[in-house]
């Protein structure tokens, strides 16, 4: 397993050190307070703000944005800091709307990030759907991403992206072998749209690393804005329930401290 550091800024938000390289996943750095608006008459508010502020985050050489278009994964303040990124890395209809030289992937598309004296990582985009069945055209394009090191097996990283639990996402776990998955939780859901759900719950987490068997996983995406509905302390008592085996896995980072991961 490779080395890997990773310091949960808020939200989606988490600066990935591996290999040398130290890149950043869905920049949010806009202080708590204000209401956004997610489309089609949904919004939250964001209630919690980054645990670093990203003039204390040093160099970044890459971005990994799952999408550019819901202001909990790009916000303003993460906007600004894109321009001071050399390598972004998104959907590709988001490179388009970015208006830089983002490099744009479909789902399974490969992209090699080279950066010398780092050793290069290949990226590869893996699907996402942020909602309920046919609501694509509606949620918009969103991918995940799994890093591994040029030419390896196994991922050392994957991070799910906003996504519910379908077959694109059990897909990973038949195509890869992961060390370690980051899991967009918090079940989102908003009151316009009754039960529809767009992103996993702890249930479908639990689910899916029973097919995945990551060495670990970790939950972001739960809080800071008022439209998740399982918090940490919801997720902590379901997993309570699970066998060992699976509550082992799971690990919660404490926000703004750089934690190494063991496996
Ligand atoms: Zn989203």
């Amino acid at each position: 397993m490779a080395r890997l550091r990773l310091t949960h800024v808020g939200g989606p938000t988490l600066l990935v050190e591996i290999d040398g390289w130290r890149i950043l996943t869905d920049p949010t750095f806009d202080a708590p307070g204000k209401r956004y608006g997610f489309g089609l008459g949904t919004s939250s508010t964001k209630v919690a703000g980054p645990a670093v502020a990203a003039e204390d985050l040093g160099d970044i050489d890459a971005v990994l944005l799952t999408h550019d278009h819901h202001a909990d994964n790009l916000d303003d303040a993460g906007r600004e800091l894109l321009a001071r990124v050399p390598i972004v890395v998104t959907t590709t209809a988001g490179a388009v709307r970015l208006g830089r030289d983002a490099l744009g992937l479909e789902p399974w598309e490969v992209a090699r990030l080279e950066a010398a004296p780092r050793p290069p990582i290949d990226v590869v985009a893996t699907p996402c759907r942020h909602g309920p069945p046919l609501s694509k055209p509606l949620v918009g394009d969103v991918i995940g991403f799994a890093l591994r090191a040029a030419a390896a097996d196994r991922v050392a990283l994957w991070i799910s992206g906003d996504t519910v639990l379908y077959p694109g996402v059990r897909a990973v776990a038949d195509r890869f072998d992961v060390d370690v998955a980051v899991l967009h939780l918090g079940g989102v859901q908003f009151p316009i749209t009754g039960p529809l759900r767009y992103t996993m719950t702890v249930d479908d987490a639990v689910s899916l690393c029973r097919a995945l068997q990551p060495k670990v996983a970790i939950p972001v995406h739960y809080e800071g804005w008022s439209h998740f509905a399982e918090g940490r302390s919801a997720i902590a008592s379901r997993l309570d329930r699970e066998p060992t085996d699976v509550r082992e896995r799971f690990r919660f980072l404490d926000l703004g401290v750089p934690t190494t991961i063991d496996g």
